[in-house]
């Protein structure tokens, strides 16, 4: 069994995409082994997102995932991390609309930006992530 980060991202909660998701996850074969809904504060979203301190967008990013709540949640199966970045599809949610038009950030994103969900991209990103979410878990636990 593997475990991967998923975030449901302001704009998937507040377009009330939330059933649909995870009634997804549930199909495709993944439990749900840790759930929580937060407030990003900007530290926070800085400091999950290290990687992109230097993009043009991070300052835009920061704003997005700060502009509402999101849905923080440890998916596990076998190939969970691979498995949850195929389910959600491309980064690009317009591009997504016409290449993966089922996955998830087609149907429930809007554009490169607001693409509605996270998920680690490396079992060195979940190993860092899950535990940064969920204290409780040590790395790949
Ligand atoms: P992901 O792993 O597919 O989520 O994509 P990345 O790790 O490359 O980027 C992290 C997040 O930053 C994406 O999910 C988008 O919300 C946002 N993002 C990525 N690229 C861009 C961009 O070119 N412009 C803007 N405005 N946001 C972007
Ligand atoms: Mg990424």
């Amino acid at each position: 069994m593997e475990r991967t980060l998923a975030i449901i991202k302001p704009d998937g909660l507040l377009g009330n995409y939330t059933d649909d998701i995870k009634k997804t996850i549930i199909e495709y074969g993944s439990s749900i082994f840790k759930e929580k809904i937060v407030q990003l504060d900007e530290a926070t979203v800085e400091q999950f997102y290290a990687q992109h301190s230097s993009k043009s967008f991070f300052s835009r990013l920061i704003k997005y995932m700060t502009s509402g709540p999101v849905l923080v949640m440890v998916l596990e199966k076998d190939n969970a991390i691979a498995d949850w970045r195929a389910l959600m599809g491309p980064t690009d949610a317009s591009k997504a609309k016409i290449t993966h038009p089922h996955s998830i950030r087609a149907k429930c994103g809007l554009d490169i930006e607001r693409n509605c969900v996270h998920g680690s991209d490396s079992l060195k990103s979940a190993q860092r992530e899950i535990p940064f979410f969920f204290k409780e878990l040590s790395s790949g636990q």
